[in-house]
């Protein structure tokens, strides 16, 4: 079968490696002209590394991935520590260690196992014709392709999305919700000032965060958090200007981190959004997938992880059904929608929670970091992997090829 992917993200591209596995002929179309990935790193929780496992990186992830041994939150302002305590049992409970991986690395890895040759760059989808036995897209430069099945995953402003829920059409149009905050992100050198290399550091105050998590290659992802609104002005000659005046008067490893950044080298600064549940995905043979399906606040670090399980998903049903491309998109629906919504759910309520935007709620929470032994913490991170469907599914790609094989 030939399949157009639409987006060489994360989604886009691990699907493209699923279906190519299958013996799928996999074609992607980007818009990007190189591969540069907005955001410095991400953090693979279990259910997301075993994803990338079943394709085959496991190898190759767990090199690029950083080692988080411990978590620690701290007071923003006295630097006193709340908790602190080891991830292990987040390791041993769900059976994969998470890792902390630059994008750009993750991103290059991915798409070098899909194929270069095999990806368009430079190719924005504008359109989708589907006559029941092909799929067309058309791109801005008025050129076309046609396959038997097409994925969108365009992300979070997909165009897919716009023709799966027929919004040009009277259906629904997909707003973003604004999370109500921005967040500023990249990479810096390791520095023990800011928290041990090992450890997943976050200190928390007012309804803000800065965090630290190890990345491979010595460095740390940092990653900041401020609540305002959408669309106030930043010129990039500020730098870190918004930092220093929102943490300038915080402790001291706190101060540092905004110290050690170096916004000429790596710094994004991300409005953050997602977007209420909806379980329209699949239109004929058009399917959408990643964000384009469930854009995720980066609260609990599942949104590229709930693409991962899409594109493991997305494999089994078509490896595993076989009335139609029809049917096997719609079971892909309805295995991942539910589960994608409890995620992009559970991140809106840790945001809310954690952003001031209540400021007795969050005070709440605050005072029950100081009485974490990292049971209750690490209960939550295990909640948000257990119900993958990886957990279900571990051999099912091998066992469709060993068949093909006999
Ligand atoms: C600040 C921040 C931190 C995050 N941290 C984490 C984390 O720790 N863990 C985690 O799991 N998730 C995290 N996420 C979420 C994660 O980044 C996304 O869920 C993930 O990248 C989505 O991947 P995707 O492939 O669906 O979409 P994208 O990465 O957005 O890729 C879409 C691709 O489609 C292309 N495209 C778009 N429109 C068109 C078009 N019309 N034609 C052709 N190509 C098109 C784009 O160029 C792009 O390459 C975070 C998000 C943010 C904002």
């Amino acid at each position: 079968m030939k399949v157009i992917i639409v987006g060489a993200g994360i989604g886009g591209a691990s699907a493209g490696i699923a279906l190519s596995r299958l013996g799928h002929e996999v074609v992607i179309h980007d818009q990007m002209l190189e591969n540069k990935p907005v955001g410095a790193a991400l953090s693979l929780w279990s259910n997301g590394v075993k994803v990338l496992n079943w394709l085959g990186l496991g190898n190759e992830v767990a090199a690029i991935g950083g080692r988080m041994d411990q978590m620690a939150y701290l007071d923003g302002r006295s630097g006193e520590t709340l908790c602190r305590f080891s991830l292990e049992p987040v390791t041993l409970q769900t059976g994969q260690r998470p890792y902390v991986v630059a994008r750009a690395d993750l991103q290059a890895l991915l798409m070098e196992r899909f194929g270069m040759d095999r990806i368009r760059l430079g190719s924005r989808l504008v359109a989708i014709a589907d006559d029941g036995h092909v799929v067309t897209a058309t791109f801005a430069d008025g050129s076309t392709d046609t396959a038997d099945l097409l994925i969108g995953a365009d992300g979070a402003r997909s165009v897919a999305r716009d023709h799966v829920t027929r919004a040009d059409e009277g259906g629904i149009r997909i707003e973003r919700t604004h999370a109500g905050y921005t967040n500023f992100n990249g990479l810096i050198p390791i520095d023990e000032a800011i928290g041990p290399a090992d450890t997943w550091t976050t200190y928390v105050a007012e309804g803000k965060r800065c965090a630290v998590m190890p990345v491979a290659g010595d460095r740390f992802y940092f990653f900041v958090d401020i609540p305002q609104p959408p669309g106030l002005p930043y010129d990039r000659a500020e730098g870190k200007r918004p930092l220093e005046e929102a943490f300038g008067h915080w402790a001291a490893g706190a101060r540092r981190l905004v110290d050690v950044i170096d916004p000429s080298a790596s710094l994004n600064r991300v409005e953050i959004y997602d977007v209420d549940p909806f379980h329209t995905w699949v239109r004929g043979r058009v399917a959408i997938l990643g964000d384009a399906a469930h854009n995720t606040s980066p609260d609990i670090g599942q949104g590229a992880c709930s693409a991962l399980e899409d594109s493991f998903a997305l494999a089994i049903t078509l490896a595993s059904s076989s009335l139609s491309v029809e049917d096997s998109l719609l079971r892909y629906q309805q295995i991942r929608s539910p589960r994608a919504a409890d995620l992009v759910l559970r991140a809106r309520k840790r945001c809310r929670e954690t952003h001031g935007f209540d400021p007795a709620v969050t005070e709440a929470w605050y005072e029950s970091l100081r009485q974490e032994d990292g049971t209750g913490i690490i209960k939550g991170i295990v909640g948000n992997i257990v119900d993958s469907p990886i957990n279900l599914g571990v051999g099912t790609l091998e066992h469709v090829l060993a068949m093909r094989r006999v």
